[in-house]
């Protein structure tokens, strides 16, 4: 399908899931390589600490990447997990890294990407740590401590944001609907495809406006494709 767009989310790779990996690695195989371009919406692995990290545990997954990249434009924009995947780390998914926001035309509509996790404003611990891990000197103190001491940080995180989760409502951990009506105007756009918030949907809002959330893998596919013929199809077995 040479004009097709295949978008996907938190995979939240990680050692412990290979039967997500595995479900991944059939998806790239035997599903993306019909699509002319694939767009990886961020929390690709459940962790990133940094390019020069050997990750021996993705050497086959990488490979799957790179093998469909031949065929198959691949572009990725970074999660909250993963964004210290920057040029060096794409490259071995044969990816070309994107910023947040990013804009596409599909058909005759100009829509914007995103992660997702800038739309939940409600959260405001979360928002005060996402500004300061965004910060050149935060990620420069960060990448220049040994591997093993930021795996342990990254360790550390994972458990506050854990234990902070079970402490916080669904509520607070979904977009801020007020966050998502200003995206709109503020991005100029009718329609924005985000992940993030694990929970895929197809919301539609007045004027026209649709916001398409991309669910996360579990081992389950969820993704999302857009075609010229058939416009968008959110495939996720909880939709
Ligand atoms: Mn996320």
């Amino acid at each position: 399908m040479a004009d097709e767009y295949l978008f996907i989310s938190d995979c939240h790779l990680n050692a412990g899931r290979p039967d997500v990996t595995a479900s991944l690695a059939n998806f790239l195989k035997n599903r993306a390589i019909q699509a002319r371009f694939l767009f990886i919406l961020g929390d690709l692995f459940d962790a990133w600490i940094g390019d020069d990290d050997p990750a021996t545990d993705y050497a086959e997954i990488f490979r799957c990447f790179k093998t469909l990249s031949q065929n198959t434009d691949i572009f990725f924009l970074c999660g909250n997990r993963d964004f210290l995947f920057h040029e060096v780390g794409v490259e071995r998914i044969g990816a070309t890294l994107i910023s947040e926001p990013s804009y596409l035309n599909l058909g005759t509509e100009r829509i914007v990407l995103l992660h997702g996790d800038s739309l939940c404003t409600d959260d405001q611990d979360y928002q005060q740590f996402r500004k300061t891990v965004r910060t050149r000197d935060w990620q420069n103190d960060f990448l220049s401590r040994p591997l093993s001491e930021r795996q342990q940080i990254a360790a550390g995180l994972r458990e506050q944001s854990k234990s902070a989760m079970q402490r916080k409502s669904m509520g607070i951990m979904d977009v801020n609907q007020q966050t998502v009506m200003g995206s709109f105007v503020e991005f100029d756009i009718s329609s924005m495809i985000h992940g993030h918030t694990h929970q895929p949907a197809i919301h539609h809002y007045d004027g026209g406006k649709t916001r398409y959330v991309l669910g996360d893998w579990n081992p389950h596919p969820s993704y999302l494709s857009w075609r010229r013929s058939q416009g968008y199809k959110l495939t996720d077995y909880r939709v």
